[in-house]
Formats: structure tokens, sequence, C-alpha cells
């Protein structure tokens, strides 16, 4: 017998026939000797109806307030499911957040999980209840409701999984796994068995949006064994778990695991500054200081005295960070400020290329026969990432893809 923490998304639950579906799911586990907990999500749609109808009132309706309307969405959906469980006569309790008390800072719209009481909820398991837990959302100290931050029943999930010292968390949506890129992309792209945390994180934050990062990041600290899933369809999913647990297995693990891209940076560039200490500092100093987050950055080897300096930036970020450059321009001594939103970055991520050579001269030449030039490069020891013109976007993902033969089994 396992215990198994299982969530579901607004889709899963977007009609009472797919709640009734999600019901018979959850009683197949139960069926098959295992206790299970359901973490569920607000009906498709219905977190931004919610929001829409605050901001009807007043574009800037208050936090606490916000939070209060918010959690309304999972409560309808936790009731709703045990009620279908019931009424296929499946003992099953309802909680919302704070009934669990699942204790969050009071940070409204974006609180952080600090604690969960399990003591009522092992109760309920033991007495042969299914337990439906309301995503998002938690209470403070001072019982004040909070919620989590859009997406944020992924993290419930994982947090209640962690608590519990539950076997695994599943984490059902509407795609049966993690890809090794975006399949509407490529069409060849192939659902992962397994990547580990550190990969899935990478995957996430270049764009992949299966799942929140924060959950993937408290899985990590707390190994909590993660498993993307569909709930249309059966199939064993993808598995999100510690390198380590991939030993055990005869399979060895692929280079690659995917690659990774997105549209959402811009890049800047100061032509002809002066070559000497500070430099860097004098020019993302003040970028930083407008709270504007720099990803890559590039400087190239000064000569006569002077170089050039590059760097990226969210895309929203891109006309405030041009206009603090050209303010500076002149105290910088900078020849020319100039800029580009048309750029894309690819990534190529693997834990296995940190011990394999070679990765990114094969990178390069398979960009270089499709003609694509690379603005950018950036290195780290799971990741390869590069900066080119939008759209040759699709083109070097399908290029790296075959490149790589991710469409086929390590
Ligand atoms: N209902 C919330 C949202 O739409 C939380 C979630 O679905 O994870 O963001
Ligand atoms: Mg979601």
């Amino acid at each position: 017998m396992a215990l198994i923490v299982q969530k579901y998304g607004g889709t899963s639950v977007g009609t009472i026939e797919r709640i009734e579906n999600v019901a018979e799911k959850v009683i197949g586990w139960r069926e098959r000797g295992h206790q299970v907990v359901v973490v569920v999500s607000a009906m498709s749609g219905e977190t931004d109806r919610l929001i829409g109808l605050a901001k009807a009132i007043t574009p800037r309706p208050l936090p606490r307030e916000i939070d209060v309307l918010l959690a309304t969405g999972e409560q309808v959906t936790i009731a709703l499911l045990c009620i279908a469980l019931e009424k296929r006569g499946c003992p099953a309790r309802s909680y919302t957040g704070s009934q669990v008390r699942i204790i969050t800072d009071n940070a409204f719209n974006k609180a952080r999980i600090q604690d969960v009481e399990v003591t009522a909820m092992r109760a309920d398991l033991n007495a042969g209840r299914i337990i439906v837990v309301a995503g998002f959302q938690g209470v403070d100290e001072d019982g004040n409701i909070t919620t989590l931050g859009r997406g944020g029943s992924d993290t419930t999930g994982v947090a209640l999984a962690a608590a519990l010292k539950a076997d695994e968390c599943q984490i059902y949506t509407d795609v049966d796994g993690v890809y090794t890129t975006d399949p509407r992309v490529v069409s060849e792209a192939r659902r992962l068995d397994r990547i580990t945390f550190e990969e899935m994180l990478e995957m996430a934050s270049l764009g992949s949006k299966v799942l929140q990062i924060r959950s993937v990041e408290f899985a990590g600290k707390h190994n909590v064994p993660l498993r993307v899933l569909s709930s249309f369809k059966e199939g064993p999913g993808t598995l999100i778990t510690f390198e380590e647990a991939f030993e055990t297995e005869p399979m060895e693990k692929e280079l690659i695991s995917g690659i990774a891209f997105n549209r959402d940076e811009a890049k800047l560039t100061v032509l002809g500054v002066p070559d000497r200490p500070g430099i860097a500092y004098s020019i993302l100093g003040p970028v930083s200081a407008a709270n504007i987050e720099v990803d890559m950055i590039i400087q190239n080897i000064g000569h006569d005295g002077t170089t050039d300096f590059t760097f990226t930036v969210h895309r929203n970020d891109y006309e405030r960070a041009l206009e603090i450059l050209k303010e500076q321009a002149a105290s910088l001594g900078a020849r020319e400020v100039s800029g580009d939103t048309k750029i894309a970055k690819l990534s190529l991520v693997g834990i296995g290329m940190r011990s394999h050579a070679g990765v990114a001269s094969k990178m390069f030449e398979a960009l270089g026969k499709e003609g694509i030039n690379i603005r950018m490069i950036s290195t780290s020891e799971i990741k390869i990432s590069v900066v080119v013109d939008e759209k040759y976007l699709e083109l070097g993902v399908r290029a790296l893809h075959e490149a790589f033969e991710l469409d086929k089994a390590a």
C-alpha cells in the first residue's frame, strides 16, 4: 500500500462530467489498496473570472480580499468531488486550506507555505477516507485566507506530499508528461519517462510550462518524487526525481533531455565603452537598481581601449532598460546604445552533458548547417543556451532535435 497525493488541474475538473471522471480515477487507486489525498484546482477559467469581477469594481482591489475571493474557486471543486465520491459509495472528506491548516506567511496573492498540519488528515486516511484538499490556498497565523500565486495548486500538492511523507506526488494535467520539446514545434517530440529535478527546473524556467516552478523546487528540496501525467489518457507520464534514483535502473541516462526555448527576451548593446575596471558595474548597476533582471551577459575583448557590452533582459523590461542605458551613455563614454527585441533563446538541457565533451560543438554545427547565426552563447554544467534571431527559432529547435536524435529513446 502506498500513500499517494494526486493533484488535478483546472481542465481536469472543468465540468461536472470531468469531476465525475476524476472521482472514478481516484476510486480506482483506492481499490488497488492505496491511500489517496487529492488536491484540486478551481474549474478552468474560474480564477480568471473571479479576478475579472473584482477588477470590474476597481483596478486595484485589496490583496487580502482578492485572496478571500479566489479561494472560493477551489472550495467549489473540493465539495463537488466529494459529492461525486460519496455518490459512488466512497467515503471522502473535503478540506479548505485553512481547515487543514496549511500555514503560510501573510504575503497575500503570493504566500509561501510554512507548515502543514497532518494529524486530522492522517486520522481520516486511517479511517479509510479519501481526502480532498483545496489547492492554491492557506491561512496565515492571524487566520487570514491566503493564496499561493497562479498555478499554486501544484505547490499545495507537493507540500502535502512532503508533510505526509507520501510515496509519490502525481500531477494530473492536460498533457501526458514532459516532452523533449514543445510538440507543437517538433511533431517528433517524445515524452520522457524520467527527468531530474535540475533538468526540469531548466526546462520549466525556459518556457516549458508544465509545472509551477516553485513546486519543482519544493519537491526537489524535500525529495518528493513528482509524476506528471494526463487526466484524460492512461499512461505512465514523466517521473521527476533525483539522478541517483536513475542509477538503480539498467537504462543509461540520455545525454540530452530536451530543448527549451523562449521568445520573452530582448537584447541590449552598449558600443565603444572604455575598457577599464568597473565598467560592467557602471552599465548594469543602474539596470539592477531599477529591478530589471539580467540574463545573459557578454563583454567583447577590448581593442583600441574600448569594448562592447551586450546583455539580455525580459522583453517587458526592454524599453525601460534602453531608456536607462541611453541616460547613462554620455557618462559611460559610450559611442552608441542599441537593442533588439526580435531574438529568441534556445537551450539544450541534460545532466548527461556534464560528462561529455563535444555537446556544444555539435550544437553549433547543427545550427550552422541551417545557416542560423548565433548571437550569444552561455553555458552551465547541464545547459547550453544560444540567442538567435527570432525568425530562426522553430528551425533551430527542429535542427537540434534531429541532430541529437531526441525522437529516439536512449
Ligand atoms: N486556480 C489557481 C490558478 O488558476 C491555482 C491553480 O490552478 O493552480 O492559478
Ligand atoms: Mg495549473
